[in-house]
């Protein structure tokens, strides 16, 4: 973190200069290794590999409405239509192919713990004040991971709201804490998969309509019974580990959400 901070304050000094110097600093970032991971060739469609997976994590957010991406290290169609919306939702010449300006731009939006630059490990794994990401039905190893595929859709959910902060209400249960908050028994937030979220600046019907856009298959909000006050989201069709049927699952009545 410390580190970015450092980066920007360089650019934000560069862009103060005249051009020469402006070049020289600006290029930097594309070369930078990463603290979380470094991906070390162009990825296009029929590449394959755990560089593929690594990128499918971080642009899943970025699926056509309805559609997910699967995290199967297969760069397919779906991976680069995702890539294609991500660049475009960040100025980027929009290919389909992840090179160096793509990945630059991941580096630049995830920080050292692998977690994208606006969520956070804590933030997410509530656990009713508990947390460390156990005594749900995963291994905490594994819950932790989905929380950090929730956490990249829930960055490009924010973009997409036009970087408004989002507010995390509930991220992971266990399940005692699920019990506690009167969550449905086979509740995604078992698995670290959803997320609780609200907004200062957005209301819940921009957050419950956007959120169609951005990978989740699992949407509730104004209108359905108890969210009122928030934007359940979560990635209930990638869940093998459920014993439910992966099935996109929209409702927010009042906004106008169904599927
Ligand atoms: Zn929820």
């Amino acid at each position: 973190m410390r580190q970015k901070t450092l980066k920007r304050a360089l650019v934000a000094f560069a862009l103060a200069l005249p051009g020469a110097a402006i070049a020289t600093v600006a290029a930097a970032p594309a070369a930078h290794a990463d603290g979380c991971y470094t991906w070390k060739r162009d990825l296009y469609q029929g590449r394959s590999g755990d560089d593929v997976r690594q990128l499918q994590i971080r642009v899943a957010g970025w699926a056509a409405r309805g559609a997910i991406v699967r995290i199967d290290g297969d760069f397919g169609p779906e991976t680069a239509a995702a890539v294609k919306r991500f660049q475009t939702a960040y100025g980027l010449r929009s290919d389909g192919i992840a090179g160096k300006q793509t990945f630059s731009k991941l580096y630049q939006l995830q920080d050292n713990d692998c977690t994208p630059a606006h969520f956070s490990y804590r933030e997410l794994d509530g656990g009713c004040g508990k947390g460390g990401w156990s005594g749900g039905p995963l291994s905490a190893t594994e819950t932790k991971a989905n929380a950090v595929r929730t956490m990249w859709k829930l960055e490009a959910l924010r973009r997409g709201l036009g970087d408004k902060p989002l507010n995390v209400t509930s991220g992971f249960r266990d399940v005692s804490c699920n019990k506690q908050v009167g969550g449905a028994s086979n509740s995604q937030h078992l698995y670290g998969n959803a997320a609780d979220v609200t907004s200062q600046s957005r209301s819940l019907c921009e957050i419950s309509r956007a959120s169609r856009d951005h990978g989740f298959s699992g949407i509730y909000g104004p209108g359905y019974p108890g969210h009122d006050d928030h934007v359940h989201v979560d990635s209930r069709r990638e869940n093998n580990r459920d014993n439910t049927t992966n099935r996109t699952s929209w409702a927010a009545p009042d906004c106008g959400v169904s599927r």
